[in-house]
């Protein structure tokens, strides 16, 4: 649900996705749950992968289906190969086909450059980076199996990476994170060079900062609050609406000629507010 200062629902048409099947990673929390009943508002069937919390998965799953279009909750850890086709290929089966891949699931592991382990390094890269890899590679697949579908879509399918405004901006004491993303832009731009003449549609979308649980730390106390609205021109933390809004029309034909875009949806974040009063 939209909070008082998120973006308002009724914003979302009804119908612009309908016959769509979309495949939303890391969906039973923050921006993906709002991204795939977004999906689902504006008409699409939606599958929510989740890697634990079943409980979760199960009510973005009602919710969604209180559209009236078809949702499933599918469990599968993004960095693991065999899981990633399973799933995709499960969807394959249950649902027809794959339309949409948003591929959102991600973490943070924090530590001090000189504190990190290979752990936390390898971990991040492998769900934030190589989960990404694994669902584009199997979301591809299909999409060039069954083509253009001209009643459904004008691309034969969409892929939207969730990437970060760390794409860009470096962030100390998050070297893996950041490096993971700025994988993500260049994986992002490089598969939509590949998969264009194929009429796939690769971009991403690099959020600022979202209240959602992986970074409550910066938005749950009033001093981390002020400190977090500093680095925000727009003066308002971003809610997952103001994401999950973005990505339905990303994903849907109004934006058929937008490939390889990273979209900054940051109030501002990138426009180096700190040179609005300094420099
Ligand atoms: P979140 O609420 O913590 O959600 C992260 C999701 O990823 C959860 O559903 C989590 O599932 C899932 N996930 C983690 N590891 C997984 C794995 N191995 N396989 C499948 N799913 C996995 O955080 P969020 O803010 O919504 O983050 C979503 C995406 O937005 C991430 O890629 C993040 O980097 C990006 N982002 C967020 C912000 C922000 O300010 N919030 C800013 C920039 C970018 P479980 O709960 O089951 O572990």
């Amino acid at each position: 649900m939209s909070s008082p200062e998120g973006a308002p629902q009724g914003v979302i048409p009804a119908q612009l996705l309908k016959g769509q099947k979309a495949l939303v990673t890391g969906a039973n929390s923050g921006i993906g749950k709002a991204t795939a009943v977004a999906l689902g508002r504006a008409g699409a069937d939606v599958v929510v992968n989740y890697v634990a919390g079943p409980e979760e998965a199960d009510k973005v799953v009602e919710e969604i289906a209180s559209f009236g279009v078809r949702a499933a909750a599918y469990q599968a850890d993004v960095s693991d190969e065999g899981q990633v086709v399973a799933m995709t290929d499960r969807m394959v089966e249950e649902f027809g086909t794959i339309d949409i891949l948003v591929a959102n699931a991600g973490m943070q592991r924090d530590a001090a450059f000189t504190e990190m382990t290979l752990a936390q390094w390898q971990k991040v890269i492998d769900v934030n980076l190589t989960g990404q890899f694994l669902c584009a590679r199997e979301a591809a697949k299909e999409f060039m199996r069954r083509g253009v579908v001209p009643e459904v879509s004008r691309a034969a399918g969409k892929i939207i990476c969730m990437s970060s405004v760390h794409q860009i901006i470096p962030w100390a004491g998050h070297v893996n994170y950041a490096a993971s993303k700025g994988g993500v832009q260049m994986m992002m731009e490089t598969l939509a060079q590949e998969l264009a003449p194929k009429k796939i549609r690769v971009n991403a979308i690099a959020p600022g900062a979202i209240k959602t649980p992986i970074n409550r730390s910066a938005w749950e106390t009033p001093d981390a609050q002020t400190d977090l609205l500093k680095l925000i021109p727009y003066e308002r933390i971003g809610e997952p609406d103001d994401i999950a809004h973005v990505a339905v029309g990303l994903a849907s034909d109004l934006m058929d000629y937008v490939v390889g875009t990273t979209l900054y949806v940051d109030g501002g974040m990138t426009l180096f507010p700190g040179f609005a009063t300094g420099g």
